[in-house]
């Protein structure tokens, strides 16, 4: 089991008000799956993804992420997870501006401390992996939508991740650009990358084996 979540809620402290999000999720994926997670803004998704992400803790239940109890984890064994087992894709890139491409997927290989000739041989591959052998050399602003995807995909996965997470990853791209991300993402699936992606739009989540649906912090299996 790649994911296991078990009860979990998670509150928001708004002030002096609580704010309930995830109400009782309860959710498993196998290692090598493909599962969509489909909901209307606000329901709760990415507060979901970041959980699962280890970006933040529930406020209670409990989480398993590759046999690991997550809920346990001090913020530095949260970071060190992340960095060796999960790769992250967003809806805006979340690219370094002032930085090539090339640097941008060697990022996280200098938190992991790999050795220079080693990123540079990596991140380099992993470019060449998602197309864009050609604009290793290239700044966000000097690529198109798609493209910086496509980098933010090799940023993801050049540390070899066991976890994709990806946040409406289709969401600000056209519908070319889209189905080549759709693309990669089975290419990686059929590698035995788990693969978990958050998204709005129907069409999208069909290329996921499973999909799950959350409305107002309430996840269900979709039959
Ligand atoms: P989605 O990704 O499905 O659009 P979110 O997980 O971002 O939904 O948000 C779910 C709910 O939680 C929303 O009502 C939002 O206002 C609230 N929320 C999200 N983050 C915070 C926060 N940091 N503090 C307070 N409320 C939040
Ligand atoms: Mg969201």
């Amino acid at each position: 089991m790649i994911l296991e979540l078990k009860g979990i809620y998670k509150d928001y402290q708004q002030g002096k008000l609580t704010v309930p999000v995830l109400k009782d999720v309860n959710f498993s994926m196998e290692e090598g799956e493909y599962v969509a997670i489909m909901g209307p803004s606000g329901s709760g998704k990415s507060t979901l993804m970041n959980i699962i992400g280890c970006l933040d803790q529930a406020t209670k239940g409990n989480f398993f992420l590759d046999g690991q109890d997550i809920s346990a984890c001090s913020e530095n064994e949260m970071s060190d997870i992340r960095l060796k087992k999960i790769g992250f894709v967003f809806q805006s890139f979340h690219l370094l501006p002032r930085q090539t491409a090339l640097s941008n997927v060697e990022m996280p290989l200098n938190y992991a401390k790999v050795p220079k000739k080693e990123r540079k041989e990596r991140a380099l591959h992993a470019l060449e992996r998602v197309g864009l052998a050609d604009r290793v050399d290239f700044r966000p602003n000097q690529l198109s939508g798609g493209q910086m995807q496509r980098v933010a995909i090799a940023r993801a996965i050049v540390n070899r991740p066991k976890l994709l997470l990806a946040d409406e990853p289709t969401g600000a791209l056209d519908s070319k650009s889209g189905a080549q991300v759709m693309e990669l993402f089975q290419s990686l699936n059929d590698e035995g990358v788990s693969v978990l992606m958050i998204t709005h739009d129907a069409e999208i989540a069909e290329h996921a084996k499973r999909v799950v649906t959350i409305r107002d912090g309430i996840l269900q299996e979709k039959r």
